[in-house]
């Protein structure tokens, strides 16, 4: 299926579920649906971006396969997100890294670790690159801080300017104005479902993976790894703020920036592997039936930035953390590079779609 197929079936299912309406419970994709009549591509994008794959209107749905209307809406709408995220990628000669995204992903990450290893071993000296350091600055004796804060700084910046990219063309696709960021109720309910995927509950009985019992370890390992994620980012803005204030890291082990990436660390690895194994669990029929290697590529870089943080914290005082160091900054590198053409973006479309659901339903709801 094309992308043009891809729309043209979201668009058949919606159509029959609009006729139908009886997962109106479930998620926010069915009363986002009942406020159309008609889909246009960007009404099809915002639904798909919607919904959280739960499975749960499968397992309900009286018209799944083997019946005639082939109802699979928990896989045609996977489908449409994960080509929503390649129609929306800036610049645009990049968005054919979505279409084989667990290869260009894996090879993003090779090559960053390969030069970051290889570039600290050609720059350091044998000194510092193999034997212990201890104290402060001990890490800069191997890679400079301000070649550190340069580059990542730098590849930062591009990652952010190229997701807010995306969002425009998001946010124009799907038809929604600029006035609506400045809506507070809407925005402040989008942030409230997003941060507790309100809408990855199946409607209250959590999860489902294919069979007629549902599950809710999704919804916890996707807590644990978005969760991990922001302390560890905390982390390295704590350290941050410490070294322009003059603290030098490394930091003992009770300090603000090594407790925060102790506990987002521990988050990001059980989280990323309880998702890349709930995954495993999922009945192939919920699930895009193209797969890019997206989702895997995505718990598997955010499990080795935080596998290789905690390594590194457990390991900095012997000789080994000069080949640990650079291996966990390649890592680092290669996450920031590729966000904007990773599983990453789902997030920002997920809470833009949230913030436009929210509005309609104030809308709906105050007549
Ligand atoms: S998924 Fe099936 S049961 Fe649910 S609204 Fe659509 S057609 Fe009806
Ligand atoms: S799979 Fe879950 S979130 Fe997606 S449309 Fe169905 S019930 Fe809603």
């Amino acid at each position: 299926m094309n992308a043009t197929e891809t729309l043209a079936e979201a668009r058949r299912l919606m159509t029959v579920c609009n006729s139908c309406r009886y997962c109106e419970g479930l998620c926010a994709v069915f009363p986002a649906m009942e406020e159309r009549r008609f889909f246009n591509d960007g009404d099809l994008n915002y639904l798909a971006n919607l919904c959280h794959a739960c499975g749960a209107c499968y397992v309900d749905c009286q018209f799944a396969p083997p019946h005639e209307f082939n109802v699979n809406v928990p896989a045609v709408l996977a489908k449409t997100r994960a080509e929503s995220y390649a129609a929306y990628a800036w610049p645009r000669a990049l968005a054919p890294l979505f279409a084989r995204n667990g290869l260009a992903i894996s090879l993003i990450a090779a090559a960053s670790v390969a030069v970051f290893v290889l570039g600290f071993v050609a720059a350091s000296a044998p000194s510092a690159m193999w034997s212990s350091r201890q104290g402060p600055g001990a890490f800069y004796e191997v890679m400079p801080h301000n070649a550190m804060a340069g580059l990542f700084g730098a590849v930062f910046v591009y990652a952010v300017f190229a997701m807010a990219m995306g969002v425009r063309a998001f946010w124009r696709d799907i038809g929604e104005p600029a006035a609506t960021f400045a809506e507070p109720k809407s925005l402040w309910r989008a942030m409230r479902e997003a941060g507790g995927l309100r809408y990855l509950d199946g409607g209250g009985a959590g999860c489902h993976i294919g069979d007629d019992r549902p599950k809710d370890r999704r919804r916890l390992f996707h807590h644990l790894t978005f969760y991990g994620f922001l302390l560890c980012f905390a982390s390295t803005s704590v350290a941050t703020f410490y070294h322009y204030a003059g603290y030098e890291a490394p930091y003992p082990l009770y300090d603000l920036p090594v407790v925060l990436g102790i506990v987002g660390g521990l988050g990001l690895t059980i989280g990323t592997a309880g998702l890349y194994f709930a995954k495993r669990n999922i009945d192939p029929t919920l699930l895009d039936q193209a797969p890019s290697g997206m989702d895997t590529a995505f718990v598997a870089m955010l499990f080795l930035v935080g596998a290789s943080g905690l390594l590194l914290t457990a390991l900095r005082e012997t000789p080994a953390m000069g080949i640990i160091l650079s291996s966990h900054l390649g890592f680092v590198f290669a996450l920031f590079l590729s966000m904007p053409y990773s599983k990453m973006v789902h997030g920002l479309y997920r809470v833009l779609a949230l913030t436009r659901y929210a509005k309609e339903m104030r809308v709906s709801e105050n007549g």
